[in-house]
């Protein structure tokens, strides 16, 4: 297998731009037509994430963002430690929420290879021995999907969804 990413001349105006729109209030590096190395080292590596993502099979996620509450945008703690959205995989850009009071650094403004992303590369190139057939690692993969989904990835509202799903499952 092979693939390839192709990278055109002017991404890095491109997410200069959206970076200094979208944070410059919070992150005073955005507000310089030249951004710093450093700085447009951490945009490149936002953008090429999100495209090795797709080169591994990858699609866009555009749900995962939805799943976090909007005040937890502006949550300092919360927000550098989980990140704005779940997936690297959705158009999130940046955490445009955040004010210049709430003191939050890069790290809570960018999106990042986020526990979707883990979870789906998990679900796509785990090895599991225990399966002995194709039919036998459908189930466990369907299970370990139910079991994530209950607990993690969508929270509580996705919980209900499946408890809908196999209620409906056990009527037919
Ligand atoms: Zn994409």
């Amino acid at each position: 297998m092979e693939s390839h990413i192709n990278w055109y001349h002017n991404v890095m105006s491109l997410v200069r731009n959206w970076y200094m729109i979208q944070t410059a209030a919070v992150d005073p590096q955005a507000r310089k037509m030249e951004f710093d190395d450093e700085l447009m080292g951490q945009l490149i590596r936002f953008v090429s994430s999100h495209e090795v993502g797709h080169t591994l099979g990858l699609r866009h996620n555009f749900g995962s963002s939805s799943t976090v509450p909007t005040e937890k945008l502006r949550d300092k703690a919360w927000v550098e430690a989980n990140g704005h959205t779940p997936s690297i995989m959705d158009y999130a850009r940046f955490n445009y929420i955040a004010q210049p009071e709430d003191n939050i650094a890069q790290k809570g403004l960018f999106p990042r290879i986020g526990d979707y992303d883990t979870w789906a590369i998990e679900w796509g190139y785990r090895w599991h021995p225990e399966a002995k057939n194709a039919d036998q690692e459908v189930a466990l993969l369907n299970k370990i999907t139910i079991d994530k989904l209950k607990n993690h990835v969508y929270g509580g509202e996705m919980a209900k969804v499946i408890a809908m799903i196999q209620e409906a499952r056990r009527k037919i």
